[in-house]
């Protein structure tokens, strides 16, 4: 790495702002010059903004005319390799730099002067006149050592006034004094040891601490079974690179792991890492922030936009789950966060774990290919064993109209709670009904603003749209054919589901576990927690509770609609199920007990149900992987999903066909482009959506090729062009 270019006070720099300018503005360096990569505030109009030292001035402006920067603010400069990795990430997702920018300065007052509080701290003279009130004060102070309180922690503990406290202060009987807000984080202690590992797991960590020792860029796909002990070592991986003085980031796919995650990692180094997500406070996420770029936090723990933070020296990165398709953005900025930490630790020179029991076809591939490393953990940690699977043959059982339990299925649930167990009940489906049908006419209460059914959400009596979130009361009355009393759902969601149980099993505690019932990351916590303690006999989720959850009395899985995934069109259904599959019935049998998964399926002869029960899984990738090769398609091609929006459908279809017909900078690099057909929800809060597909080889330079094509056309007022590079779901 080269010496941080200096620019002398006056000579032109480029600055990069995330504000959506679209390009670089010349300013000139200000009093005592500034460094590239320099944190800078500069005019923009009659505003002042923050940005960044991108490199020198591009020089086509009068530098007499030209603004110096404001000022240089008081945050690490960032680094070349962050600069780079900004820029990358920019042309692969065909996003402007500002918007990469803004999602790497996520924290309020980045550059504000350190932030201090007023503190008191116990002094060794005692006051002249003691009061009741006075004791109380010295008496809490002295109960609390050494440590500083703010003024209202020490006036609650103490139970006395503001007023008390401000006057043992002038007297000089405490201390009081201001103290910074952005303390580094308690350093983690790699020292310490970890539990014993079994011989296969010391083999895995071993080729781990390797490969981190190295210090050099590396991906390693560690696979293994839900309870293999993954988590434990790759632990180890972060205590290597914790002893080699690099920082650790941890991604995680959904903020309800984090609380068992902080527990182990505090057993395992004696301290908690910090965190990143949604849930955090903003003065912490500041403190995050600055804490990552001056090297002051040695592990962190968060989700994919944590990918972004501003590491001084990045020396692993972990992505457990990486199968998880949360890692893919979804709006915004449409990045996956997993193939962008192989990019950032490729930079960095960092090493890459990608942990999961069900890969993603293309991390399996990449593998397969040698390009990563894999690393195996077949068995289960201790007495645990994999649980059995095995189908219900939903064409053999009898089921009563609106019943959605097998007899099979509960004669096994009720086996496992006279066994005093847990049993699961999984159905991927949020709320009480997905269809609400008027008896009289077949009328489908829809969405007013997209193109989807209302679903029936009893819990918050009323129908939502799990598109736009537009909620509307159940009505009584049809609002096609006038007809009242005769709506009625259809189908069921986990709320009718639990209906169908506590009336099945009375005596039962009944929990359900969907990410709508409740309010806060903390109450779904405590939820999961609860549960992995026993207080509940039948837990109803959602994929929720696939992701890597504990629950050890839990034996019994039974996945209501194992065909569920299979429907549609999309090129990942047979994967996505087979990940699915197996995560869920991964959740039995963790602990000592064995466990087992029944499948409810109406075509327990279709190839993929019988690759989830047989457990052949290589012969699965290979498959998968080998279709896909055959039509092209991602790993093998490059796909990239372009979505034109307006509220005037025939705007939409006439720009998105001229589109398709000028594919002429597509053509030259061998890409052809598919439709425009409308896409799978037609319309989204009042816009209709129509997509184009792109298909072209691997080593066809697609980003420049789609970039050249769509700027032929400039969209007229409200029509909208979003291009997605890689595709997750077609939506
Ligand atoms: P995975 O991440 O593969 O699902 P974990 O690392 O979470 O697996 O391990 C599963 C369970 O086994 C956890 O409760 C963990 O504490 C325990 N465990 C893992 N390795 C060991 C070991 N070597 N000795 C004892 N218990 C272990
Ligand atoms: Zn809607």
């Amino acid at each position: 790495m080269t010496e941080p270019a200096f620019f002398e006070q006056g000579t032109p720099v480029g600055v990069l702002t995330a504000e959506p300018i679209g390009r670089v503005l010349d300013y000139t360096a200000p009093e005592g010059g500034c460094v590239i990569g320099a944190f800078v505030e500069v005019p923009l109009g009659p505003r002042r903004v923050m940005g960044v030292v991108w490199g020198p001035g591009s020089g086509g402006f009068d530098r007499a005319r030209l603004r110096a920067v404001g000022q240089v603010l008081d945050a690490a400069p960032m680094r070349d390799q962050m600069r780079m990795f900004l820029t990358r990430t920019a042309d692969y997702t065909l996003t402007p730099l500002p918007a990469m920018l803004r999602l790497a300065t996520r924290a309020p007052g980045l550059g504000a002067p350190a932030a201090t509080r007023r503190v008191y701290r116990a002094a060794s003279q005692p006051p002249s006149r003691m009061t009741p009130a006075r004791a109380r004060v010295l008496a809490v102070m002295e109960s609390f050592g050494g440590l500083a309180l703010t003024l209202s922690e020490l006036a609650q503990a103490a139970g006395v006034s503001a007023q008390v406290i401000k006057g043992l202060a002038a007297k000089g009987a405490i201390l009081e004094e201001d103290a910074p807000r952005d303390l580094p984080y308690p350093m983690l202690d790699p020292k310490r040891p970890s539990l014993p590992l079994t011989a296969e797991q010391t083999a895995a960590a071993d080729a781990l601490r390797q490969k981190i020792s190295d210090g050099t860029y590396g991906t390693t796909l560690l696979k293994g079974v839900t309870g293999s002990g993954k988590t434990e070592v790759y632990l180890e991986a972060v205590a290597e690179c914790l002893r080699k003085g690099r920082q650790a980031l941890v991604l995680l796919p959904e903020i309800a792991l984090t609380a068992e995650f902080l527990t182990r990692v505090q057993a395992r180094f004696g301290a908690a890492p910090a965190e990143w997500h949604s849930g955090v406070t903003q003065t912490e996420r500041r403190r995050l922030w600055r804490m990552a770029g001056t090297g002051d936090v040695s592990l962190v723990v968060g989700a994919r936009s944590a990918l972004f933070l501003p590491f001084r020296d990045l020396g692993l990165i972990i992505v457990d789950e990486e199968h998880d398709s949360s890692y893919k953005q979804e709006d915004g900025v449409l990045y996956n966060a997993r193939d962008m930490a192989v990019l950032r630790a490729a930079l960095e020179g960092a090493a890459v774990v990608l942990a999961s029991a069900t890969p993603s076809l293309e991390t399996w591939v990449n593998a397969d290919a040698g390009k990563y490393a894999r690393l195996d953990l077949p068995g289960r940690v201790g007495a645990a064993e994999l649980p059995t699977m095995t189908a219900i043959d939903l064409r053999a059982e009898s089921l009563s109209p609106n019943c959605w339990i097998s007899p099979s299925l509960a004669q096994a649930v009720t086996q496992s709670l006279a066994q005093g167990e847990q049993a699961l009940l999984f159905l991927n489906r949020r709320g009480y009904a997905p269809t609400t049908i008027c008896r009289g006419c077949g009328h489908q209460i829809a969405c007013d603003d997209c193109d989807a059914r209302m679903v029936e959400h009893r819990f918050q009596k009323r129908l939502v749209c799990h598109q736009c979130g537009a909620t509307k009361p159940v009505p009584q009355t049809c609002p096609a054919c006038g007809v009242t009393g005769r709506m009625a759902p259809v189908g069921p969601g986990v709320e009718r589901l639990a209906e169908e149980t506590i009336a099945r099993f009375p005596d039962a505690r009944v929990a359900v576990l969907s990410s709508d019932l409740f309010g806060s990351a903390r109450a779904l916590k405590a939820q999961i927690l609860a549960i992995a303690e026993g207080q509940a006999d039948i837990i109803i989720g959602t994929q929720l509770v696939a992701k890597g959850h504990n629950f050890p009395l839990l034996t019994l899985v039974g996945v209501i609609d194992a065909d569920l995934g299979l429907q549609g069109s999309d090129m990942r259904a047979a994967e996505r199920t087979f990940q699915l599959m197996r995560q869920v019935a991964g959740r039995a049998g963790r602990a000592a007990r064995k466990g087992r998964a029944l499948l409810q399926t109406h075509q327990p002869d279709h190839p993929v149900i019988r690759a989830i029960l047989g457990g052949d899984e290589e012969t699965f990738w290979r498959a998968e992987a080998e279709a896909r090769r055959s039509a092209g398609m991602p790993p093998f091609g490059r796909m990239a999903g372009i979505i034109l929006s307006s509220t005037d459908m025939a705007q939409v279809f006439d720009f998105a066909s001229e589109l398709a017909r000028r594919d002429g900078p597509l053509r030259a690099v061998g890409a052809q482009v598919f439709g425009p057909a409308p896409a799978p929800i037609a319309r989204i809060r009042g816009r209709h959506r129509v997509r184009l597909l792109v298909r072209a080889d691997k080593a066809a330079p697609l980003q420049t090729a789609l970039a050249q094509w769509v700027a032929q056309l400039k969209p007229p007022g409200n029509l909208r062009v979003v291009i997605d590079i890689d595709p997750q779901s077609f939506f």
